[in-house]
């Protein structure tokens, strides 16, 4: 059933508490934890709870939970004081959507990327 949890994917197992991970915000609907690889000093997932397996699928099956995900997103950045209202420079949130565009975890997640001088470069 959608958004039923998975026995085979590695975040409804740290969402499970079976994998361990750093958390730094969790709702009712959502957790988010730091990259185990981050690509910027500032580098959070934050992951619905329930599984689905990107952020299109998530958004067409339960689009509140689409956008509490990108609410918690912006938290973190206050949190992380990489938003522009909390003295940041801004930050850039990416959902990562196929293996050809670098999606290696199949449960929806949005990068949140903030911090230090990597992030000028603009992609698109
Ligand atoms: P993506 O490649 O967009 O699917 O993003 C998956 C992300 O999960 C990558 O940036 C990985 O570094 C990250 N990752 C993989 N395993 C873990 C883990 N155990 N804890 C935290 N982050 C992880």
């Amino acid at each position: 059933m959608s958004g039923e949890p998975q026995a085979d994917c590695l975040f409804c197992r740290i969402v499970a508490g079976e994998i361990p991970a750093t958390v730094v915000r969790e709702s009712e609907a959502t957790l988010a934890f730091r990259d185990i690889n981050p690509q910027a000093p500032t580098h959070v997932l934050v992951v619905p709870k329930a599984h689905y397996p990107n952020a299109a699928a998530l958004a067409d099956a339960d689009p509140a939970l689409a956008g509490a995900l990108l609410a918690e997103a912006g938290r973190v950045a206050e949190d992380e004081k990489v938003a522009e209202s909390a003295g940041g420079a801004g930050y850039r949130l990416i959902f990562n959507t196929g293996a050809g565009a670098g999606q290696s975890v199949f449960h929806a997640h949005a990068h949140v990327l903030g911090g230090g001088d990597g992030l000028r470069e603009k992609l698109v």
